[in-house]
């Protein structure tokens, strides 16, 4: 609610003064219940909407309003203050009830929003309704008797002003932003337009006793307007429908025509509305919240995937950025430890000296694998991977990698045996299938709680076949396939060693064989990992190379 001027709030002063005596007066006009209590009491919703929306300060309009239109029909002064009185205690109650809902700033687009618009509905004319009939009572319009009946039209006139009107004013310009605008949309609406006038036509006019006219026939056509034109035109539909049976029931015709009177027969009409309302209001809030809730959550992943996009440039550029010098410090690093062990003396000091050098160097070393690894992460998500084929022996380039590996094998307490009797032929790229089996190696030492390894390669004509097995505490089986995600970890205990990109790379450039690298097997006992890659043996079938089985 932002602040006015002095003309503006003037002109809203006005404005809700007269709309609120114009439709008072319409209501006052329909078989009012004790000269005053009418069931038709639009004025109810004008003043719920005006506090609502333009602030409480809005009273004064909403008191000489009810206390015009109560004078002007016969009221005595004392009568129509006491009815002024609880008239504006209502719209204040009801005003206060719905300011005091969290983030609520005026339309019915949530489900919360529209328990606090019918607490406040059925609460603010129980005080109007009260303080009303008591004032006919002391001002003799009303005989000394307590005129329940009365009361009960009062609250039911209001409650019906505050659950019909108020929320077309409450809602007011809040349309449902749906993909499909433009000529369809019109479309849409005019045969929206056509289903609820026919459906209330139907329902409301001609032969009350033919079996196809009846009330509960508009459902559908609100239904519609709820759920794809949102609140306001849904409020809109209602007020109509509720124009239209009031008319056609104070003619005197139609479905709520069984009783005598003209008040009687709204009672019903009233109670039918209501529930017609309720519906709407709740339904339209209901699927408001759950677009509202939709909108948020593309842009939460717009958020996201800017922010992945983000993570992946920096990580590209970082990881690129720190090659050379990481290049060149490894160098200098081996060289140092070169030069140490040449002068060493055999002296103790020179053993821990060539000792940390020997550290030294295998930090550079892991530190360059980690930002080599994310380098390729980074290659691969720009879909930059590309191989290099040669012709290799998968036989000797499992020996090379254990070999290399075989002081990593030592540290982690796990001994290898290869099982690699002939070789295994096939046009791949040597390094990239060397980076597979040293991630399948170095994850079988890391998880594999310093037990044998075994690494074994066979082949088919067609299919080569690498099995990396180790001996530790397995994989979760909700784990197997998320292992090979970007990022993915789950042995606990090395989280803060590893990125999660091991098994990533591998697939990925398994894949890029037209290969599958995959568990085979895993327990409490261990796990097996293994690779079938596709064997082509010259280049000039490489292009047609089979695929894995
Ligand atoms: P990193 O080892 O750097 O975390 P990887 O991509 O190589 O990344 O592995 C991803 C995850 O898969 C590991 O964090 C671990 O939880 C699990 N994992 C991989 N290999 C094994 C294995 N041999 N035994 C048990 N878990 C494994």
């Amino acid at each position: 609610m932002r602040q006015s001027s002095l003309p503006e709030r003037a002109a809203w002063l006005l404005g809700v003064f007269v709309a609120y005596v114009a439709t008072a007066k319409l209501g006052l006009a329909l078989d009012p219940v004790g000269g005053f209590a009418t069931l038709v009491w639009p004025p109810t919703g004008i003043a719920l909407a005006a506090l609502v929306r333009r602030g409480p300060g809005l009273w004064p309009a909403v008191a000489v309003g009810a206390a015009v239109a109560n004078l002007t029909s016969g009221a005595p002064w004392p009568v129509a203050a006491g009815i002024a009185v609880g008239n504006t205690l209502e719209a204040l109650l009801g005003a206060r009830v719905l300011a005091g809902l969290k983030g609520y700033t005026g339309p019915i687009v949530r489900v919360r929003y529209a328990v606090g618009l019918l607490v406040a509905a059925l609460a603010g004319p129980l005080v109007s309704a009260t303080i009303g009939v008591l004032s006919l009572h002391g001002g003799d319009v009303l005989p000394a008797a307590p005129g329940v009946g009365v009361w009960q039209a009062w609250w039911l006139g209001d409650v019906l002003g505050a659950l019909v009107v108020a929320p077309v004013l409450l809602n007011l310009g809040k349309l449902q932003e749906l993909g499909n605008a433009g000529r369809s949309r019109v479309l849409e609406s005019l045969g929206l337009i056509v289903a609820v006038l026919a459906s209330a036509a139907l329902s409301f006019s001609g032969d009350p006793t033919a079996p196809l006219r009846r009330p509960h026939m508009i459902f559908p056509a609100l239904i519609w307007a709820a759920i794809r034109f949102g609140t306001w035109v849904s409020s809109l539909m209602v007020l109509s429908i509720s124009c239209v049976a009031i008319t056609i029931t104070a003619r005197g015709t139609g479905p709520y025509v069984a009783a005598t009177t003209l008040h009687e027969n709204l009672t019903a009409l009233q109670g039918f509305m209501g529930t017609v309302a309720l519906t709407s209001i709740f339904l339209a809030a209901a699927n408001s919240e759950r677009a509202a809730a939709r909108l948020a959550l593309k842009e939460d992943e717009q958020a996201l995937r800017v922010a992945l996009g983000m993570r992946d440039e920096f990580l590209s550029i970082a990881s690129h950025e720190l090659r050379t010098p990481l290049a060149a410090l490894s160098l200098q690093v081996a060289g140092l430890e070169r030069a140490l062990s040449k002068r060493s003396n055999g002296s103790d000091e020179a053993q821990r000296e060539l000792h940390r050098a020997g550290r030294a160097v295998a930090h550079v070393e892991r530190l360059a694998r980690i930002v080599d690894n994310l380098f390729d992460v980074s290659q691969i998500t720009a879909g930059r991977l590309q191989l290099s084929r040669e012709m290799v022996d998968l036989s000797e380039a499992v020996r090379a990698v254990a070999g290399g590996l075989s002081e990593q094998a030592t540290r982690a307490g796990c001994s290898v045996s290869l099982s690699a009797p002939t070789a295994v032929t096939g046009y791949w790229d040597r390094f990239r299938i060397e980076q597979v089996i040293t991630n399948l190696l170095t994850n079988a030492f890391k998880y594999g709680a310093g037990k044998p390894v075994e690494v074994s390669v066979e082949a088919t004509d067609s299919v080569a076949r690498l099995r990396v097995r180790d001996h530790g505490t397995g994989i979760a089986p909700e784990a197997v396939e998320r292992i090979f995600e970007r990022f993915e970890r789950f042995a606990s205990g090395h989280h803060q060693k590893s990125l999660g990109v091991g098994l990533y790379i591998a697939r990925q450039v398994i894949d890029a064989h037209a290969g599958v690298v995959r568990v085979e097997q895993t327990s409490a006992t261990g796990s097996t990992f293994l690779v079938e890659l596709p064997r082509a043996q010259d280049p000039a079938h490489a292009s047609q190379a089979p695929s894995a089985p």
